[in-house]
């Protein structure tokens, strides 16, 4: 099942001698994206992330993760997704997107502001949007695993749940939130069924739909091979209600294969991590919400960055740190070869 692993370092051709203060792993990987996980607490238990069963993490307070961004951006980060656990549930959510957002990149010449994006379930969403978008949020991803009320309900376990994400992307869109996207993962057995009918919601919603291979991420243990739907299988399916083509990627390092509709109306994302991994151009690394550096969604371990800080550590010290954790980034991911481990923590702990 797995696929053929990428290996163009992205980036890497970039000439200057600014570009040496970049970070960069010692594959030649640029690192340019920033996860950070606000807080690990979340009001779904999705069956593919969450049974709620391991105790949370204390979240990192506003001025260390204000402080940790900066520092990152000052070494090549470029984008910035808040994520969790539910970013949403914490308090001081648009204070946050106010300081983030008015970070410019370091190593742009006209100094433009970062990207600034979330990924949020949409349960608290209606009421926040328009606060969000003027706090500085210029991207938002909305997870929505089926179109049918049972459905999600049986997956995020929450009864209603649905009805609440649908007023939270109404909301994002009348808050003029630009490039909204929907992220389904894909469980067999689950929301397979609904493949065509998230064809029809993106036309009909104009709203990038991005379904996502499950990943062995979950707190407990539901994922088994067979449970993936591949990216192949998929654009087949789609294939036979539509003439789907391939788009180009919109950004170096785009997760999503990107396919458009013959009249250019909706748009569907594929993100294949486990049939078509994309670790050779991985340019991510991400901060947990209790201050941990991860370089790998699937890494054994994790590197206390909050605890140098905590212990009095200066922004040359934290500096150094950083470098030395990326450079040893791990070059890839070992789903569905033998031997493959969970990584130390699941996803809803670290931050997806
Ligand atoms: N609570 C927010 C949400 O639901 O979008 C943000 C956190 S959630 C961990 C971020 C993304 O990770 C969601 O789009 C979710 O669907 C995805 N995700 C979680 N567990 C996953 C898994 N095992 N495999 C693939 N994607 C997963």
């Amino acid at each position: 099942m797995l696929g053929k692993q990428t290996s163009q370092p992205v980036g890497s051709s970039v000439p200057g001698i600014r570009e040496q203060k970049r970070l960069r792993d010692k594959f030649g990987r640029a690192i340019t994206d920033l996860r950070i996980s606000i807080t690990d607490r979340c009001n779904y238990r999705c069956v593919y992330c969450r049974d709620g069963e391991t105790p949370g993490y204390s979240d990192m307070p506003f001025a260390d993760v204000v402080r940790l961004a900066n520092l990152l951006v000052s070494l090549g980060i470029e984008k910035i997704r808040l994520t969790g656990g539910e970013p949403l549930l914490r308090r001081d959510l648009l204070e946050l997107v106010h300081a983030l957002g008015s970070l410019k990149k370091e190593f742009s010449p006209q100094a433009e502001p970062i990207d600034l994006a979330m990924t949020t379930n949409g349960h608290l969403l209606a009421p926040l949007a328009q606060p969000l978008r003027e706090a500085g949020l210029q991207r938002i991803t909305i997870s929505m695993d089926a179109v049918d009320d049972e459905t999600v309900t049986r997956i995020t376990r929450v009864p209603g749940s649905l009805r609440h994400v649908r007023e939270g992307i109404r909301a994002a869109q009348q808050a003029g939130i630009e490039g909204i996207k929907i992220n389904c993962v894909l469980l067999r057995g689950f929301n397979d069924h609904e493949i065509e009918s998230f064809a029809a919601f993106s036309r009909e919603h104009n709203v990038i739909v991005r379904f996502i291979e499950f990943m062995p991420l979950e707190e407990g243990r539901v994922w088994q091979p067979e449970m993936v739907v591949t990216h192949d299988e998929i654009l087949a399916r789609l294939q036979k209600v539509h003439a789907m083509h391939p788009l180009e990627p919109t950004a170096t390092g785009e997760t999503a294969l990107r396919y458009g509709f013959a009249d250019g109306i909706g748009e569907i994302g594929i993100i294949a991590p486990v049939s078509r991994p994309f670790c050779g151009h991985c340019s991510r690394i991400r901060i947990t919400s209790d201050g941990k550096l991860r370089t790998c969604l699937f890494s054994q371990s994790d590197h206390d960055l909050y605890g140098v800080m905590r212990r009095g550590g200066t922004n040359e010290e934290l500096d150094a740190y950083i470098r030395k954790i990326v450079h040893g980034k791990e070059e890839r991911h070992h789903i569905g070869e033998e031997g493959f481990q969970k990584p130390s923590r699941s996803m809803v702990h670290i931050g997806g």
